[in-house]
């Protein structure tokens, strides 16, 4: 049974899908402005665990990811610097920043072996659908028009605060001291909905026809509009970094409730912040590392994965080389034992329920990690413990079968070497026998020495 930690109820749930047929999951994806950070990469981890997690339990899974490339402003302010189109002077220059690092997003994802989601809609492909919500939101009387812009009226929607649990007083007198204010705007808490190409924006690049005149739509209008389309209302998880809780998954479900009158989502599932330094790793703080910076360094990306699961999703991680330099020695030595393991084996029961244990109370990674080291070192046979890592790798994700395959298709020049080394060892030419072993070693193996000749080996 999957027990997870719903950010609604504030505590630790059973999960009980809506349908038991298929298992609605939506992830809040990336911003595709410039490179993602290795923090934004943990919360991505995070969302495939939930998706791998869910069918390592039987359930069928629709897994959507957004991509926003439109809206997302820098800090939460209204009228503020548009993230996509900071270096852009042409909707040309806007859709190829957003080509090129949804690419580079999707490459990382492939890298850190995160199975892709069904869909990736991107919120410049759904304006038509934000421009209906939006009208059914002024229809309702969930939202205002003025000068500027179209606005969420946060005192028409009292649940408001359901998500983060604060007191909507407090939220209101929180509420940020706005540069620029829309003399219109009724309450400093309203949220936009529809910006309008005028003012400050009316030289924005990205632009598209409205009830309400050109413009562009908000950040948190994408995401009601897309799962709502692909998924319906309410579906079962929502999930994204803690940062998001407040202001856009708040927003998120102040606007699809207030149109649909029924939940969002059933179960929100957010992930900590990876620290550098002790503090928030952001683009904005100028401190981040992408995961090309990892492999730049001889990282392999799994490393980042294998370091990302050693500790708790909602435990803050802090980032240090240090950190990541043991979990890459970690990850090699597990390969290393993987390879000398036979196949055709068993999965073994009982370690297998310690890992389902572990994982169905709320994603404890570290522990399933634990139990992982326990059977390398228990006393089975090694084709059993290979057959039930590889059924953990279901959920690892660490390609423990592609390294074990790997290691074992050692390639013809290797095998070549080995079969001269025997030779010259035979003839008892043992400089040339020494020479070999050099090459074979300088090629990513290694030679033991047995009764029955060379056994080779792939070196981590
Ligand atoms: P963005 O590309 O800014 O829209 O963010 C994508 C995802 O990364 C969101 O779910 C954020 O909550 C998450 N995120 C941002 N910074 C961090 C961090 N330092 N650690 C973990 N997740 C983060
Ligand atoms: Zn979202």
């Amino acid at each position: 049974m999957l027990k997870l930690f719903n950010s609604l109820s504030r505590q630790i749930e059973e999960f009980k899908p809506i349908s038991p047929d298929q298992v609605g999951f939506y992830a809040c994806g990336p911003t595709v402005y410039d490179y993602a950070h290795i923090g934004n990469l943990r919360t991505m981890i995070l969302s495939d665990l939930i998706r791998r997690s869910l069918e390592y339990n039987g359930f069928a899974v629709t897994h959507i990811m957004n991509i926003t490339d439109v809206g997302h402003l820098s800090g939460d302010q209204d009228f503020a610097e548009d993230k996509m189109e900071k270096s852009a002077k042409t909707p040309e220059d806007v859709m190829a920043i957003a080509e090129k690092f949804t690419q580079v997003f999707f490459d990382d994802l492939k890298a850190l072996n995160i199975l892709p989601a069904d869909k990736y809609p991107k919120a410049t492909h759904h304006i038509q659908e934000q421009v209906d919500l939006i009208g059914k939101l002024i229809e309702k009387g969930f939202a205002y028009e003025s000068d500027e812009a179209v606005y969420f009226d946060v005192a028409k929607f009292p649940s408001y605060n359901q998500l983060t649990g604060q007191n909507l007083d407090d939220m209101l007198l929180g509420a940020r001291q706005e540069v620029v204010r829309d003399p219109k705007k009724k309450n400093p808490i309203d949220f936009v909905l529809w910006f309008k190409a005028v003012g400050r924006y009316q030289n924005h690049i990205q632009r598209w026809p409205s009830p309400w005149g050109e413009g562009f739509p908000g950040w948190h209008i994408e995401c009601s509009a897309m799962s709502a389309k692909y998924l319906g209302q309410p579906f079962d998880i929502h999930s994204g970094g803690v940062d998001l809780k407040f202001p856009h998954h708040t927003n998120e479900i102040a606007q699809s409730e207030a149109v649909s009158g029924v939940a969002l989502a059933k179960y929100w599932i957010h992930g900590e912040f990876l620290l550098i330094d002790q503090g928030k790793m952001a683009k904005s703080e100028g401190n981040f590392l992408t995961l090309k910076s990892l492999v730049d360094k001889g990282f392999n990306p799994l490393a980042f994965r294998y370091l990302v699961l050693t500790s708790h999703y909602r435990s803050k991680l802090n980032f240090t080389w240090d950190s990541l330099t043991a979990a890459q020695n970690a990850l090699n030595n597990l390969y290393s034992e993987v390879s000398t393991f036979d196949p055709n084996g068993k999965t073994i029961p009982e370690y297998e329920q310690k890992f389902n244990d572990a994982i169905n109370n709320d994603l404890e990674t570290p522990q399933a990690l634990a139990t992982a080291w326990d059977l390398l070192k228990s006393e089975h046979e090694s084709a059993d413990k290979l057959a039930t890592l590889i059924e953990f790798d279901k959920i690892l994700g660490l390609k423990i079968q592609e390294t074990w395959e790997n290691s074992h298709d050692v390639p013809d020049s290797v095998q070549k070497l080995v079969a001269e080394r025997e030779q010259a060892r035979k003839d008892k030419d043992f400089a040339r026998s020494d020479e070999l072993r050099k090459e074979i070693e300088s090629q990513g193996y290694t030679l033991e020495d047995t009764l029955d000749g060379g056994k080779i080996k792939k070196k981590f």
